[in-house]
């Protein structure tokens, strides 16, 4: 059964800051705040081949502070969600939204809880305090605890979001982020290296030579680490990377914005995983990879970067593919 969400996007209105990153109209690709009939409609209108596609949904409302929005308008676009999944249950199963960390409490959860909500993502971008105030959100790494820890009560699935690359942003304080979504009990993460956009405070920084973000050879390097440790935390990464957009293009200034980002990350693991293999079989220099066919172009790396790379190392292989492995590495003789 193939799982979708249906994105509901709500623009920047819930929010009264302005990070430092964040211009949403561009992020979104929206200005609109959509009323409760055009969620209706686009709801009817997906319903039918959905269902014939045997298809199942969360309705998703993303794009600003969900939580932050208009109360009255808030729970008019809850109810209109609530009632396709009370009616039907076989195709919508469940609503989610993104907000802030200081956007949640007990009062906003008795609605959302009410109201059919099953995912609650926190934007939380660092759980460095200095990084949040540098990039001016408006919030503490102990407000993304507390919120965490509300919401994990109610039996909501805990999204927790996440930057590389913010203004006095290091590699390990992202890693360190990492390590508390994990032990804060994230259901799902989603990791966005960032993108600078003209007309924010990042992209006038930018300009002025006073920041710099990560390059993208380390911002593959770090994903693919962070890709690691919630793998083996068991959580999925649900997105890495903004989506493909031409807003986003055309308003990019810099940062790390690739549309196959996260096969270049899961690419760099497999490298790294084929070269502690091989440099742990003594003098043998050529190799079989048996890998299921799916994970061919990732093995060889784009633009067969890992052969190069491991060519450099000494180390030369050959891909058979064996459905359903990962990796396997044979002596070729
Ligand atoms: S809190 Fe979210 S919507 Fe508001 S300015 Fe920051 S990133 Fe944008």
């Amino acid at each position: 059964m193939r799982q979708t969400n249906i994105s509901v996007f709500v623009p920047h209105i819930g929010c009264p800051h302005r990070c430092t990153f964040c211009d949403q109209r561009t992020i979104s690709g929206e200005a609109h705040a959509p009323t409760p009939e055009e969620v209706e409609r686009t709801l009817c209108d997906q319903l039918p081949s959905l269902r014939a596609r045997g298809i199942k949904a969360e309705i998703a409302f993303f794009g600003g502070s969900f939580t932050g929005i208009d109360r009255t308008y808030m729970t008019a676009l809850l109810d209109t969600a609530n009632a396709f999944v009370q009616s039907a249950p076989d195709v919508y199963t469940g609503i989610r939204c993104s907000t802030r960390p200081d956007l949640i409490d007990d009062d906003i959860l008795d609605i959302l809880c009410s109201r059919g909500m099953t995912a609650v993502e926190l934007g939380a971008q660092s759980m460095n305090d200095e990084v949040l105030k540098l990039n001016e959100r408006g919030h503490s790494s102990a407000d993304v605890e507390r919120a965490s820890s509300l919401i994990k009560a109610r039996g909501l699935s805990l999204g927790l979001q996440m930057m590389t690359g913010l203004y006095g942003d290091r590699p390990e304080y992202c890693i360190e982020t990492a390590r508390r979504f994990i032990s804060l009990g994230a259901d799902t993460v989603r990791i966005y290296p960032t993108v600078i956009l003209a007309g924010t405070k990042l992209g006038e920084l930018y300009k002025s030579g006073e920041y710099r973000t990560f390059s993208e050879e380390t911002t593959v390097n770090l994903c693919a680490g962070l890709l690691r440790m919630f793998d083996e935390a068991g959580i999925p990464v649900i997105r890495l990377g903004l989506h493909a957009s031409r807003d986003v293009e055309e308003k990019m200034l810099g940062g790390v914005y690739h549309p196959a980002l996260r096969e270049l990350c899961e690419s760099r693991i497999f490298y790294e995983d084929m070269l502690a293999d091989m440099q742990c079989r003594g003098d043998c220099r050529k190799f079989i990879v048996y890998t299921d066919p799916s994970n061919i172009s990732k093995v060889v790396g784009q633009k067969k970067e890992n052969k190069v790379r491991l060519h450099e190392n000494g180390f030369d292989f050959i891909i058979k593919t064996e459905k359903g492995t990962r990796l396997r590495i044979e002596n070729a003789f």
